[in-house]
């Protein structure tokens, strides 16, 4: 096991660790070691609500949580010799939920996801699901069932859902610009076209208590993706990944969290994966002059995990651009892929599912998604590989037609 360089108190909340993370982006936001090229380490994370979401059967957790508080990251890592213009080597070499513990927290032997209400958070389909609703789902080495969600079983594709370098006090203010700008276009839209920068309960290492007043004010959220990585939530970057950042200040200073014990394409629900703490074992090596000599100068490039389930069979949903009213868009991929998720949902609510728990499904379960045909005017098409194997029922089209059963019910 590499040195933990980063560990966690999973009794704790983030903020009473012994060593301090953060949860905004920002420059000045000071290492918590330094480590040479070449090196290996572990970081401990916290689960992306810091142990605020409950094993339980209620979703009253999920609906009334604060937003304020994510993401818990691990880090700020510098490498010895990092500049900006270099690009910062990350391998996956293992992840996986709190080792050998049981708990209230999660990560320790259980994770949640979670479908946010359309007043706190929304998410990919937040019209039709305007309410809270969660599944606990139990681990079982690397396989996960839920109660919520009974007759499904799959192995998990482990991954940080988060990760990233420091942005540049000069990117930081790019980011707050152009986000505002969209804010502005519709400022009272729920949920928000975006999430400006958020002083309370904002939390930002070791910087002492006058700078991170300062800094507080102009750190960015972490919910997006961004030049950086950051909140990429994909699920290939599991065991295996590699991944290369762009370097954007001195140290590069890497940072992690939001482990998911799995996640479908999309994370659909907006908290759609599998969420829990754990550790996660890095290599970091250096690619100096990397982003000019290679071009990777907006965002990172990676290989995917080499890591991951196997399942051969796919019973794939078709979604095009046209609108639940019949309406036709141009060329809207992400409106066809929101189709596709509901021709899917649809589909598993003949098996006796409610349509909130085959939202879960699609969520967490490890689909996969595609952008199939963008060019096909006037409709995008997306599609949605929902693995039949995961289903302890034969989930097939037939003559015989679906076997309804009684489901149970999420969390609500
Ligand atoms: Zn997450």
């Amino acid at each position: 096991m590499p040195e933990v360089l980063f560990s966690v108190d999973q009794s704790k909340p983030f903020r009473e660790q012994r060593v301090l993370g953060h949860n905004r982006w920002h420059p000045d936001i000071p290492p918590v070691a330094t480590v040479r090229p070449g090196s290996e380490l572990r970081l401990e994370c916290r689960e992306w609500f810091d142990g605020q979401i409950r094993n339980d059967d209620s979703a009253d957790d999920i609906r009334d949580v604060d937003l304020s508080i994510v993401h818990q990251l691990s880090g700020p890592i510098a490498v010895e010799g990092a500049q900006p213009g270099d690009l910062l080597v990350v391998d996956i070499l293992d992840v996986g939920p709190v080792p050998q513990e049981r708990g209230p927290v999660a990560g320790q032997g259980w994770g949640y996801t979670g479908i946010f209400s359309r007043v706190n958070g929304g998410g990919f389909l937040t019209d039709h699901f305007p309410d809270a609703y969660k599944a606990i789902w139990d681990f079982h080495g690397g396989e996960a069932t839920s109660r919520h969600l009974p007759g499904v079983r799959f192995t998990g594709i482990i991954h940080p859902g988060l990760m990233g370098t420091a942005p540049s006090r000069d990117l930081l203010a790019t980011w707050n610009q152009r986000e505002a700008e969209l804010i502005a276009t519709d400022p009272d839209a729920v949920p928000p076209l975006a999430l400006p920068p958020e002083p309370r309960n904002a939390l930002l290492g070791a910087l002492d208590e006058e700078a991170a007043a300062a800094a507080a004010g102009e750190a960015a959220r972490t919910a997006p993706p961004r030049e950086n990585g950051g909140n990429q939530d994909i699920k290939n970057l599991s065991r295996g990944a590699r991944i290369f950042y762009p370097v954007f200040v001195e140290g590069g200073k890497l940072s992690a969290g939001d482990l998911h014990f799995s996640q479908g394409d999309g994370e659909i629900t907006f908290c759609g994966a599998i969420e829990m703490g754990g550790y996660l074992d890095l290599g970091v090596d250096l690619i100096k002059g990397g982003m000019e000599a290679y071009g990777v100068t907006t965002n990172p490039v990676f290989f995917p995990g080499r890591v991951e389930p196997r399942y051969a069979e796919h019973l794939t949903f078709v979604g095009v651009s046209v609108d639940e009213q019949g309406r036709q868009h141009h060329l809207d991929a992400q409106l066809a892929y929101k189709r596709a998720c509901l021709n899917a949902i649809a589909y598993l609510t003949r098996f006796g599912y409610a349509p909130e728990q085959a939202y879960l499904i699609l969520g967490a379960a490890p689909i996969e998604a595609r952008f199939s045909g963008v060019v096909d005017i006037p409709n995008s098409c997306a599609t949605l590989y929902l693995p039949t194997a995961i289903f302890d029922f034969d989930v097939r089209p037939s003559a015989a037609g679906p076997q309804a059963a009684d489901r149970g019910r999420c969390a609500s």
